[in-house]
């Protein structure tokens, strides 16, 4: 469903949240470039890099960077928690109207932020910036492929196909979510929560110029496995639905069964019949057993209360601070 934009053409001030992970090289040159397209609209900006517990040096640079320019601000996480989480605790920090979200590795070019922020005056809450052509291997876009479907169908979200992680939105978004907390987390489901207004424009996706991506096929489908279980109950239906299906099935190998005995006088022949029943229905046990199991282990984490993120330090304080959230 689309809804009619409203218009709403004052220049937006805009928060930048980049995640950091093994992105020494490619720090400086998206500063460089971001500042450059920045400086050119009326309004203030501000760069938020979010160290995501590199082992590199990412986070002197990122010292380095902010002490050079005060509208660079960086934030230091404990460890490694993940990309979403490293982004959700950059917009939690933004402090301008409109965050733009984008990679560290200049796959995202910053010229091309210009036209997001363009749909977001056009009236629209969410602005995705989709590749025209991906750069990146064929088992990687497989792997995005069926993300985007699994977002489709688990979450609703209608036009899942155009997902990104370089996205424009309006900062009032994130009070819908202010209270999230736990240790798996999607930005874009969180994204739901507070709007139904998405859009999305073709940019540019450029090649990796440094090291490669920090996602295997193993990160992403575990990913993938945390996003339908985390946020929606799909699968716990889908158990029921096994249940339902296995109970008629039985229903009908009894009636089977009587059937024979009652026409034929003598039954199914006894232990290959009966070892396959009970393999087919023990598996069907345990599979369900196992998707509960998971939810179970969901609310444990939660009431253990496994922080979203927490942070070392930020480059405001200079000092070692520890924040949970
Ligand atoms: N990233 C992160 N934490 C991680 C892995 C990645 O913050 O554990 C960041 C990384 O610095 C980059 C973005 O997430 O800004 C996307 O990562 P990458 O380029 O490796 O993935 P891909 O381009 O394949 O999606
Ligand atoms: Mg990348």
């Amino acid at each position: 469903m689309e809804l009619e934009p409203i218009r709403n053409s004052v220049p937006a001030s805009v928060s930048l949240v980049v995640p950091v992970y093994h992105s020494e090289t490619s720090l400086r040159p998206l500063v460089e470039r971001l500042t450059a397209v920045l400086q050119k609209r009326p309004a203030e900006f501000e760069i938020i890099l979010v160290n995501d517990g590199s082992p590199d040096r990412s986070w002197s640079l990122i010292e380095c960077l902010a002490r050079g320019d005060p509208r660079v601000r960086g934030i230091s996480l404990m460890r490694n928690f993940g990309q979403h989480n490293a982004v959700l605790c950059g917009i939690r920090a933004a402090r301008h109207d409109v965050i733009v979200t984008m990679d560290a590795d200049l796959q995202h070019p910053p010229e091309e932020i210009t036209s997001l922020l363009a749909k977001l005056e056009e009236g629209y809450d969410v602005a995705y910036g989709v590749p025209a052509e991906v750069k990146h291997s064929l088992f990687r876009r497989l792997a995005s492929q069926m993300m985007r479907f699994i977002f489709q169908r688990t979450l609703g979200i209608a036009n899942a196909s155009q997902i990104s992680a370089f996205r424009a939105f309006r900062t009032q978004l994130r009070n819908a979510f202010a209270e999230f907390q736990g240790p798996f987390v999607s930005v874009d489901v969180l994204l739901t929560w507070g709007t139904m207004r998405f859009t999305s424009v073709l940019v540019r996706h450029d090649t990796r110029v440094h090291g490669r991506s920090s996602y295997s096929l193993t990160k992403l489908l575990a990913y993938c496995f945390d996003v339908i279980t985390g946020f929606s109950t799909l699968p716990l239906r889908l158990a029921s639905w096994i249940g339902f299906f296995f109970t008629i099935f039985g229903i009908g190998v009894l009636v089977y069964v009587v059937g024979r005995y009652l026409i034929h006088g003598y039954s199914v022949s006894g232990f290959p019949f009966l070892a396959s029943i009970i393999a087919i229905f023990s598996g069907a046990q345990l599979f369900a057993l196992g998707i509960i199991g998971e939810y179970i282990s969901r609310m444990h984490f939660r009431l253990m209360d496994r922080p979203t993120y927490a942070v070392r330090q930020t480059t405001e304080h200079g000092v070692k601070e520890v924040e949970k959230r």
